[in-house]
């Protein structure tokens, strides 16, 4: 079994004792840090304790110190603050204070420490580990310590979260809380926007970031802004009245009927003069808008954590285990990041050192610096951002592009969250270069049948921005419902590049058109597909879109479901989820629901697992004796076996469960294409629909339409691969990483997502090839 239930074996005594506190202002996913570590701790046989209400439990000591079972965190996931308490504590920055917090460490044996908090709390912890043997020495001669203990605890090892929803910790590329906050923020501008509309009403929202604009920037992005003021960006002082201005009545003028203005609340002039709303709401009042302003304040804190927060807490949770397992006294302080999808260590003072350099830069007018200092990511969308808000969409001229171009953008396959803002996103800045951006409706067969193009204007784009579906229409027709026609209309149209965004479908789509331009010159263009999938089983990215919207759904859908479980104390539900035959869904709805036990077409359903599961949850529910947050899920994709149908296991379940527990089945069916898309996969399609353009606009011009030479790079699949955004040539994908027959890739990246759902749970698994200990799981 890959649970062990109380720690370390009475015998050898545990590995570690580690200590875990929150501190620093609440942020959603806190909880589920918490539990990762408990429950990771346990799992390599080390004693986990909670430290209630930050520093200042550590230094109370009593009750506050607590040793934490296995079962002491269940139900943590799905709750938004901390449980176990957090505290800004004067105390802890005083050495007399530190002092009393390594003698009750000691005194428990604790001998390492796990902080989730913001960079007040990490630099506390580093400052703590520095002074470590100065602390032990005076405990030993004041005799509050002995000789024996004094020895025992020569070193301290400490690691990091970051728990912040502002996402203001440098070298990571987000914190914990972040995206839970920007989903809040996202909604209820959402809601502000509905009435925004409908009286032809401003909006300016102000939103948190003292220091840092990223929930300003992002949510800008997410819900299409007029204008943003951001800590990192200021305007110049005396002209950011004007400016905004003439960009929103340049808006207006194009067809807007509402305006919205995020203003962080760090926001400042280049002179560092604070930029208040209600500022921003008089210049606007002054060119005629009626202007109300919303401030989101503590509501950006509040709720359950979002898919990605939990899913990033839990990854996290055990590396930071891991971390302090394998740390010395020669080893810098360390905290867990994570760099596009990839979880990461980070020297902990190189990173709160680059923090405090954003704001000096920004003290000392170096907005520069301090943008060059914020990821890669957000450089990239801030310039997308402004690139597309600001130009001068009405004056034609502008925008002539040197080589303009006639882009085609289609959809296939079935909606995903994000394929909208992607569309939307490619269309407007095709208009912004000066090309012309058509969208093809309905797919293949609208287009072999109809002839159904239609150019996008400004507003067009502009207002299927934010929803959720797809827009122009999609199925899953491919290309040989009428090569002739399509490459007709193709030719008829002077289409010179194309964009397909969609699923397995989109990709097959691009394969087959590079495979036909040996007969059809209409396909020798350059031409890109950008996966666009709850299934994820595209060849050629590690994501697609719309799979957070889709996790998310079945966050909330699963929540419910197990609410409604636990409250009749004896139930477990088997969830049926969607994604053909990869298992990615499935495995990740797994991780970030806490569920018991999870089957993917990839492994199948084999009698021996079948049998384990269901005696371990036997097991489980008869430990329980009806106490709370007893529901339980089991998560199974649609096609995880040719054999069993969901019925025929629920059937078994309900049959071999000795009374013990009831079984119900769970259907969420298209729920799981979500409702409206998540901020993530609005602003990832949003941001890998420009590199999409830029690619059609680099390769063009190198080839014409008359050669017959080979030109694969020109067809390729853009997606994030090993934490980088890449474009690989279909040519390559289809013969290497292609499985044709179950429509998915033969990469399996998601894999050990699905193991440390296992560990998370105390699975026994009985394929050796699952039992991993956490130790090896590579993230
Ligand atoms: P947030 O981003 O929410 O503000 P934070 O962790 O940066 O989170 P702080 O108030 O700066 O929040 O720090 C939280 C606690 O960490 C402090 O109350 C104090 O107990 C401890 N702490 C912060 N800075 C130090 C320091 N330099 N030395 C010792 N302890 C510190």
């Amino acid at each position: 079994y890959a649970r062990a239930s109380t720690g370390g074996s009475e015998a050898q005594g545990p590995r570690k004792r580690i200590g875990v506190l929150t501190s620093g202002g609440d942020a959603p996913g806190m909880n589920a840090a918490v539990r990762s570590v408990v429950r990771s701790g346990i799992n390599q046989n080390c004693d986990v304790y909670a430290i209630n209400e930050g520093y200042s439990g550590l230094i109370k000591g009593g009750d506050m110190i607590h040793k934490m079972s296995w079962d002491d965190v269940r139900g943590y996931l799905s709750i938004g603050g901390t449980l176990i308490g957090t505290a800004r504590c004067m105390e802890f920055r005083e050495r007399a204070g530190r002092l009393q917090a390594c003698y009750n460490m000691i005194e428990r044996g604790i001998d390492a420490l796990i902080v989730i908090g913001g960079d007040g709390s990490l630099t506390g912890a580093d400052t703590f580990r520095d002074e470590w043997p100065g602390l032990i020495k005076e405990l030993l001669d004041t005799k509050r310590i002995d000789e024996k203990q004094y020895k025992a605890h020569q070193h301290l090892n400490i690691s990091g979260m970051v728990g912040s929803i502002d996402n203001d910790m440098a070298m990571t590329d987000h914190t914990i809380g972040a995206y839970s906050s920007l989903s809040r923020i996202c909604t209820n501008i959402s809601w502000v926007s509905a009435t925004a509309e409908s009286h032809s009403r401003a909006f300016v929202v102000e939103v948190m970031g003292r220091h840092c604009g990223w929930l300003a920037l992002m949510a800008s992005i997410a819900c299409r802004a007029d204008y943003v003021f951001l800590p990192e960006m200021p305007p110049t002082a005396n002209e950011w009245v004007g400016k905004m201005q003439s960009v929103i009545e340049r808006h207006r003028k194009g067809g807007r009927r509402s305006t919205l203005v995020v203003v962080a609340e760090g926001a400042i002039d280049s002179e560092l003069n604070r930029i208040s709303p209600e500022m921003v709401k008089d210049a606007l009042v002054e060119i005629g808008l009626d202007t109300r302003v919303t401030t989101l304040g503590h509501v950006q804190r509040g709720g359950s954590p979002v898919a990605f927060d939990r899913l990033l807490a839990t990854l996290q949770g055990a590396e930071a285990v891991r971390c302090v397992l394998e740390s010395t006294p020669e080893t810098p302080s360390e905290i867990i990041g994570i760099r596009l999808n990839k979880i990461i260590r980070v020297p902990l003072q190189e990173s709160v050192a680059a923090t405090k350099r954003v704001a000096e830069a920004i003290s000392k007018k170096d907005f520069q610096l301090a943008r060059s200092l914020r990821d890669s990511d957000f450089n990239e969308v801030l310039e997308n951002y402004l690139s597309i808000s600001s130009a001068d969409i009405t004056n034609k001229d502008h925008l002539k592009a040197a080589k303009p171009m006639r882009i085609g953008i289609i959809a296939v396959g079935a909606p995903a969250g994000g394929m909208n803002a992607a569309i939307s996103t490619a269309a407007c800045y095709c208009l912004v270069r000066g090309h012309t951006p058509l969208a093809i409706l309905n797919s293949w067969s609208g287009l072999a049948r109809h002839e159904s193009i239609k150019e996008l204007d400004w507003m067009s784009a502009d207002r299927m921005a934010t929803l959720g579906g797809c827009e122009i229409g999609c199925n899953r027709s491919l290309p040989d419902v009428d090569f002739g026609m399509i490459a007709y209309h193709l030719s008829k149209h002077d289409i010179d590049g194309l964009m397909i965004i969609g699923g397995f479908e989109a990709y097959k789509s691009l394969q087959m058109l590079e495979n036909a331009r040996n007969i059809f010159p209409a396909f020798r263009i350059p031409m890109v597909c950008l996966p666009a999938t709850i299934s994820n089983n595209v060849p050629g990215t590690d994501l697609s879109l719309g799979c957070d919207t889709c996790l998310n759904s079945l966050t909330t859908y699963c929540d419910i479901v197990k609410q409604s479980a636990s409250s009749t104390r004896r139930r477990a539900f088997v969830v049926e989820v969607q994604g053909g035959n990869s298992g990615f869904i499935a495995a990740n709805t797994a991780l970030i629901t806490g569920a018991h036990a999870c089957y993917v077409p990839e492994k199948g359903i084999q009698l021996e697992q079948l049998t384990m599961d269901i005696r371990h949850l036997r097991e489980c529910f008869r430990a329980d004796q009806g106490r709370q947050r007893a529901g339980r899920l089991i998560i199974l994709n649609e096609k995880a076996s040719r054999g069993f149908t969901t019925q025929n296991i629920v059937s078994i379940y309900s049959n071999e469960s000795e009374g013990a527990f009831d079984v119900r089945e769970a259907v969420p069916g298209h729920i799981q294409q979500g409702g409206l898309p998540s901020p993530l996969d609005q602003i990832r399609g949003s941001r890998l629909a420009v590199r999409c353009i830029k690619f059609l606009e680099e390769m063009p011009c190198q080839w014409s339409r008359e050669t017959r030479s080979d030109k694969s790079t020109s067809a390729c699949v853009i997606g994030v691969v090993e934490a980088k955004v890449k474009l690989t040539p279909i040519k390559y994908l289809w013969e290497y990483e292609t499985d044709e027959t179950l429509r998915r890739s033969n990469r399996m990246s998601w894999y050990p997502v699905l193991l440390m759902a296992n560990v998370m749970t105390g699975r026994p698994v009985i394929d050796e090839a699952d039992q991993f200990p956490l130790d090896q799981i590579e993230q």
